[in-house]
């Protein structure tokens, strides 16, 4: 069985495009998991992982250890065979596995692609702290790898795996993703993108912001980090089109 996020009564599984990174503006189904191992203080699907009563910056006025999401209301455990049907019914073969963190149930997704066969494309949208299996490996076509800084409010032993970094930054189908909030974390950026040597074609610098005023202010200084440095810079493009709306 698989946890697939159920935000609304339906499983999220959507036919859009993909509005971030090196597949920008490429129509794709998402196929959005359930849990996470990290907890970023601005997360926007924190119904994948959020019962515990973690805090975050929108949440501000609520008190320590209320209960955000019930559980079970914002999980479906689905077969991979009805995950793969729901799949099957949109007239695309480029698939998106997001989150949460997929790459925990990466032995379910294994399973997934497998069943809907080499005529599909899989990327997956990953924090970068689990290893791939060589299964799993041998069936991705591309990593977008979203390394989470100090903004995150993650403790950095739980959010820098060097072994899982390292091998991301070794592995050609990995590009990453940085997601800056101000241009005071580009400091961070630069040493991690030295220390584990990712190469800088394979960089690729984003905006925080869910609304497209808030891309817009940080968007012409992260162009010039992007020129200086021969990174790449994203938008989100589905928050220009959509807003924040959900499933779109
Ligand atoms: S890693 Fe992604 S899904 Fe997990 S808490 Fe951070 S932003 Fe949310």
């Amino acid at each position: 069985m698989i946890k697939i996020a159920k935000p609304d009564q339906h499983p999220e599984i959507f036919y859009s495009i993909q509005g971030e990174g090196k597949n920008l503006g490429q129509p794709s189904i998402f196929v959005r998991t359930s849990l996470c191992n990290l907890h970023c203080r601005w997360c926007d699907t924190d119904y994948t992982w959020n019962w515990k009563g973690t805090r975050f910056t929108h949440d501000k006025d609520q008190e320590p250890g209320y209960k955000k999401f019930d559980k079970k209301e914002v999980i479906a455990e689905m077969s991979v065979a009805e995950v793969a049907e729901l799949v099957r019914q949109f007239p695309c073969k480029n698939v998106v596995l997001t989150g949460g963190e997929p790459m925990i149930q990466q032995e379910q997704l294994v399973e997934l692609m497998e069943m809907l066969g080499p005529d599909y494309w899989f990327e997956i949208e990953t924090n970068g702290t689990l290893r791939p299996t060589v299964e799993f490996d041998a069936l991705i076509h591309q990593y977008n790898v979203s390394p989470k800084l100090a903004n995150s409010n993650n403790p950095p032993q739980l959010r820098e795996r060097p072994k899982v970094y390292r091998y991301f930054a070794a592995n050609p189908k990995a590009v990453f993703k940085f997601v800056l909030t101000q241009r005071s974390e580009l400091e961070e950026v630069l040493s991690l993108v030295n220390k584990y040597e990712i190469p800088p074609e394979r960089v690729y610098l984003m905006p925080e912001g869910t609304a497209a005023a808030e891309l817009a202010a940080k968007q012409t200084w992260l162009v010039e980090v992007c020129k200086a440095e021969g990174f790449h810079f994203t938008s989100r493009l589905h928050v220009w089109i959509y807003g924040d709306k959900r499933g779109v």
